[in-house]
């Protein structure tokens, strides 16, 4: 070995299930540590429960990970060691660390024989890069099993196996497996390798404390590329969970940033917590970044969704043009088909206006119907003297506005942008005219004030 040893880490999931940002949190860590001291991050599928490992989470865990955009330096798949692993247990074997015990079954199905592994019944104390020292007495473990037989090593047995062989000198993991921790050091000390340095990582929770996990509500981070989210900021937030960089609060980095920042002494004890809003708002940032071409291209693949809510396919030249209200109203791109549904603020666009009682149409300090009637009736004929081909939003404006500060704004402005949109909630009326054209603005205040009588 090298004088300056090599730092590797590793993430090493179990792909029993989808995994959530928690986990993925735990990548990240372990990867920004690596490159950070120029080391080696490996990835291990660990998948040695055969009935609930599955190849979709693994294929599932590889497209999270080149998603967020943390490739790894090496890969290894736990069922694809075995031999490794067999050879390891004859040595502990051989060596008296571990023996044959014979097993009183006491269900059904029960083993008559295990490998167990000889506790030295001692303390044992390792050293936690974000705990300080941790100390535990072996005792209460008793001999635990290490193997159901030579070809079914159980997890201790072969993270540690694999971990050695592998040359990992740093393990980043979750807090949960600080109480596996003493276990695997007493395997460490019986093959006789050198111990690996620990991080156990404060466990990420959901805002109301309790635990992420994948069986309980956590979303795979692949749903949230589904939904139209940036890896970019994905990746920003998750190396805000629980890594407090003494940087003046400084919230937005770029991976080459998080390299160049990231240490694990900078990672607080204390659980962690995974704030959705606080996601989107991340992601309404980097969004916020992207040019209008960027903006557009991320966009389009979400476009054809709009199809399954009732709208019809958006075009592009509809997303060019509505782009700043579009811009103002999303936190990821899966939104904008739901922009333009029949509930959404845009569907004035491309659906006809959902009918709508006249009271609807009078704003609330309207005293008399009368008088809605009467701001239609200018709005109206204002409109109607305007150039179609000079219709545009300042026109527009310039040729209703006086009035609506003579009489009220929201007397006027409120009908007109009603009758328009249909909705209590939309883009100002003069956008709304301007995006749809002369003809069709007169269209709609028509069947509007018609219905006043
Ligand atoms: N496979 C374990 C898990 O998914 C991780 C083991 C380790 O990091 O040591 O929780």
């Amino acid at each position: 070995m090298s004088e300056i040893q090599k730092i590797v880490t590793r993430f090493a999931p179990s792909p029993t299930g989808l995994l959530h940002a928690g986990n993925y949190r735990t990548a990240l860590f372990s990867y920004l540590f690596a490159r950070h001291v120029k080391g080696t991050f490996l990835l291990r599928i660990e998948d040695t429960d055969k009935a609930r490992s599955k190849k979709e989470y693994e294929d599932n865990i590889m497209e999270s990970l080149a998603w967020l955009g943390l490739p790894h330096d090496g890969f290894a798949r736990q069922s694809d060691r075995i031999d490794i692993h067999k050879k390891r247990l004859e040595q502990l074997i051989a060596s008296g660390h571990a023996y044959i015990s014979k097993e009183i079954p006491k269900e059904p199905g029960d083993r008559e024989e295990v490998i167990r592994f000889r506790n030295p019944n001692k303390k044992v104390k390792f050293h936690d890069m974000i705990r300080g020292f941790i100390e535990f007495d072996t005792t209460e473990l008793g001999d635990f099993i290490i193997a159901r037989s030579m070809e079914e090593p159980v997890f201790h047995l072969v993270v540690v196996v694999d971990d050695i062989d592998m040359g990992v000198t740093h393990i980043v993991r979750g807090e949960d497996h600080i109480s596996n921790t003493p276990r695997q050091i007493l395997i460490y000390e019986a093959l006789g390798a050198p111990l690996p340095e620990y991080a156990h990582l404060p466990t990420v929770l959901a805002p109301d404390k309790t635990k992420l996990s994948k069986r309980k509500g956590a979303l795979p981070i692949t749903a949230y590329r589904d939904r139209g989210y940036l890896p970019e900021a994905m990746v920003n937030y998750l190396a805000l969970i629980g890594w407090n960089p003494a940087l003046n609060d400084r919230e937005f980095f770029t991976m080459a940033e998080l390299i160049e920042h990231f240490d694990l002494k900078d990672v607080q004890k204390s659980s962690a917590i995974f704030n959705e809003e606080k996601l989107a708002w991340f992601n309404r940032q980097y969004m916020a970044k992207l040019t209008d071409e960027e903006f557009l291209a991320q966009a389009k693949p979400f476009l054809a969704a709009g199809a399954s809510l009732g709208t019809s396919a958006i075009s592009s030249d509809l997303l060019v043009k509505l782009l700043p209200l579009i811009r103002e109203r999303i936190h990821a791109f899966g939104e904008i088909p739901k922009l333009f549904s029949p509930e959404g603020e845009l569907s004035f666009m491309i659906s006809s206006i959902p009918s709508y009682a006249k009271e609807a149409l009078m704003w609330r300090q309207e005293k008399d119907i009368t008088a809605t009637k009467a701001h239609l009736d200018f709005v109206i004929n204002a409109i109607t003297a305007l150039d179609a081909s000079a219709f545009t939003l300042e026109t527009i404006k310039a040729a209703v506005w006086p009035y609506a500060e003579k009489v009220g704004k929201g007397n006027v402005l409120w009908p007109m942008r009603y009758s328009l949109s249909g909705k209590e909630k939309s883009p100002d009326p003069f956008i709304i005219a301007s995006l749809i054209g002369k003809d069709e603005t007169l269209h709609r205040l028509t069947i509007a004030r018609n219905l006043i009588s």
